[in-house]
C-alpha cells in the first residue's frame, strides 16, 4: 500500500478542509499540485460511466495498428486511410502520392508522426480556423478506418489507463455490430408506426445474427484483453480486476430510420447480453439533424422504454452552449429526456441553466436521483466551458447525483486524476465531495443487482451487510450477497479500497 509523505499528508488534510477557492493558488502551495496529483491518481475513484471506447485509445495506439494492418496515411488531409490503388495512382497521382504507408511514420526524423497525433487528438491543439469543438468530433472519422479490427487491443488499452489510476468499473460506449443496424432500416416502410416498423425488423430474420455476431465480438474482445493483460497469471496488469459494462452506441445525427433500427438492435442486444446494461445516443448535439429530429428521437426512446423497461438509458444531453444553437434549442433537451425519453442518466447537462424552469427541473432530477455524468474537460475543450461558468456546483448544490467522467481520454488525452484535479482547483470540491462522486460513479452505475446502500445513502449499509465490520472478511450472509449483486460487490471492494487509503494518510 502507497504510505504518503507528511507533506501528501498536509495536502490530504488541506484538501479535506478545502473551502477556499484560492488555497491552491496561493504561491506556496503551487508545488503542492504535485503531491495533489500522486493523491488523487492513488485515491480510488470507483467507475467511469461516460467513455466512449474509440475516444479512449491514444492516437500513437492508431497509428501503430494502421502500421501493422498495413495501410497507409494521407499526408495532406492528416488521416489514416486505405492505400491507393494503381487505378487511383493513374487517376490522380498527385494525390495519389500524398498517401503513405503507416509505417512510414516511424522514420526518423518523421514530422508526419507528429502532426498526424495531433491530427489524430486535442495534442497540441490550439483554436485558430478550425474550433475546438470540430477538431475533437473530425478525429473520430480520421482514426475509423483502424478502429473496428483493433477491438480487444482497444479495450485493453482503455481499461488498463483507468485501473492505472485506480478506476476499477468502467461503462464504455460502443457499437460491437459495427453499423450493421443500419441496414436493417430497408425492413421497415415509410410511414409505418414505431410498433408496425419494429415488428418489420424483427420479422426479418436479421437481427438474431447481428445480435449473435455483436456478442461474439464483446466475448472475443474480453478473452483478449485478459490475455494481454496476463490476468490469472503473476504478472498481471491493472485491469484484470476491474469490472467492464458496455452501452450500445446510438447515433443522433442519422436518419430517423437508421437511428430506430439501431435502437431495434441496442435494446435487443441489451435484453440478451447482461454485459451490454443501457443504450447511449452519441454524436454532436448541435448538429442539423439531432436539433431538428430531437423531439422524434425523443419520442422513439419513449416507444423503447415502454417496451423494454428494464434496459437503461443514457443519454448525452445539454451539450450545448448559446451561441452553439439558438436560445429556444437550449430549452429542453435535458428535461425532455429525462421526463419523456425515460433517461435515467445524462450525460454533460452544461446547459442546464438555459432550460425552461431550470429550478424545477433540477428539482425533478434530484427526487428521481438521475445523475449527470460530468466531464471537465471535455466540456473545457469542446465547449470552452470550465470553472465558475460550469453548473457542477449548481448541481451539487440542487442535491442531483454527479459523477465525474472521461468521456474520450484519447483524443482529449486527459484522464480521471485530472477530473478529480479540476474539481477540486477549478471547482473548489473537499475531500468529502469528491469522496462522494466517487461512490456515485457505482451508485449510479447501470451495474446489475442490489446495491450496497438503502435509499442511496452511504451510511446506511444493506441488511445482508450491516453488521460487517469493514475488515477482510465478511460474514457468509454478506458474501452470499455480494456475489449475487455486482453492483453491491463493486461497491463493497470502492469502500475497502478507500478505507485503505485513507489509513494511508492518516
Ligand atoms: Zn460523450
Amino acid at each position: 500500500m502507497t504510505r504518503f509523505s507528511s507533506r501528501a499528508r498536509r495536502i490530504l488534510g488541506a484538501l479535506s478542509l478545502f473551502i477556499a477557492t484560492t488555497a491552491l493558488a496561493q504561491p506556496a502551495l503551487v508545488s503542492d499540485r504535485i503531491i495533489l496529483r500522486q493523491v488523487l491518481q492513488a485515491m480510488p475513484k470507483g467507475g467511469d460511466l461516460h467513455n466512449h471506447l474509440s475516444g479512449s485509445v491514444y492516437a500513437e495506439s492508431y497509428l501503430r495498428f494502421a502500421a501493422e494492418d498495413k495501410i497507409c496515411v494521407d499526408s495532406v488531409k492528416l488521416t489514416i486511410t486505405q492505400c491507393a490503388t494503381p487505378e487511383q495512382l493513374a487517376a490522380d497521382p498527385a494525390h495519389a502520392t500524398a498517401i503513405v504507408p503507416a509505417s512510414t511514420l516511424f522514420a526518423p526524423y518523421s514530422s508526419l508522426y507528429g502532426q498526424m497525433l495531433d491530427a489524430l487528438s486535442m495534442r497540441q491543439f490550439r483554436s485558430g480556423i478550425e474550433s475546438g469543438h470540430d477538431h475533437f468530433f473530425n478525429t473520430f472519422g480520421k482514426f475509423s478506418p483502424v478502429s473496428r479490427a483493433h477491438v480487444p487491443e482497444m479495450l485493453t488499452e482503455d481499461v488498463w489507463r483507468l485501473a492505472s489510476e485506480n478506476v476499477d468499473y468502467v461503462e464504455t460506449i460502443f457499437a460491437p455490430d459495427f453499423g450493421k443496424a443500419r441496414d436493417l432500416m430497408k425492413a421497415a416502410t415509410p410511414g409505418q408506426s414505431m410498433a408496425e416498423a419494429r415488428a418489420a425488423i424483427m420479422q426479418s430474420g436479421q437481427v438474431p445474427p447481428i445480435i449473435a455476431a455483436a456478442r461474439a465480438v464483446i466475448d472475443d474482445a474480453e478473452a483478449r484483453m485478459r490475455t494481454n493483460l496476463n490476468c490469472g497469471t503473476a504478472k498481471a496488469l491493472p485491469g484484470c480486476e476491474s469490472t467492464v459494462r458496455y452501452l450500445y452506441e446510438l447515433h443522433r445525427g442519422v436518419p430517423l430510420q437508421q437511428l430506430f433500427a439501431e435502437m431495434v438492435v441496442g435494446y435487443e442486444l441489451a435484453s440478451a447480453d447482461s454485459r451490454v446494461v443501457g443504450l447511449n445516443p452519441v454524436m454532436p448535439e448541435d448538429s442539423y439533424i439531432s436539433m431538428h429530429d430531437f423531439d422524434e428521437q425523443t419520442r422513439m426512446f419513449a416507444f423503447f422504454h415502454q417496451l423494454y423497461p428494464a434496459i437503461h438509458l443514457t443519454t448525452h444531453a445539454g451539450e450545448l452552449t448559446p451561441g452553439l444553437v439558438p436560445p429556444e434549442g437550449l430549452r429542453n433537451h435535458i428535461r425532455d429526456s429525462v421526463v419523456i425519453a425515460g433517461a435515467q442518466r445524462i450525460g454533460h447537462g452544461v446547459d442546464v441553466t438555459y432550460e425552461d424552469d431550470a429550478a424545477a427541473l433540477l428539482s425533478i432530477m434530484a427526487t428521481r436521483h438521475v445523475a449527470v455524468e460530468v466531464c471537465l474537460t471535455s466540456n473545457d475543450v469542446i465547449l470552452g466551458v470550465s470553472g465558475k461558468a460550469h453548473p457542477l456546483r449548481l448541481y451539487l448544490a440542487a442535491g442531483v447525483p454527479v459523477a465525474l467522467a472521461t468521456d474520450d481520454p484519447g483524443v482529449s488525452r486527459d484522464d480521471m486524476t485530472n477530473q478529480y484535479m479540476r474539481a477540486v482547483q477549478d471547482q473548489a470540491l473537499d475531500y468529502t465531495a469528491l469522496k462522494r462522486l466517487a461512490r456515485n460513479s457505482l451508485e449510479y452505475s447501470f451495474a446489475e443487482g442490489d446495491s450496497l446502500w438503502i435509499n442511496h445513502k452511504y451510511d446506511e449499509v444493506a441488511a445482508p451487510c450491516a453488521k460487517e465490520s469493514g475488515g477482510a472478511k465478511t460474514s457468509e450472509t454478506c458474501s452470499t450477497f455480494l456475489a449475487k449483486n455486482t453492483k453491491a460487490r463493486i461497491e463493497w471492494r470502492l469502500e475497502q479500497r478507500l478505507r485503505q487509503f485513507e489509513a494511508s494518510w492518516k
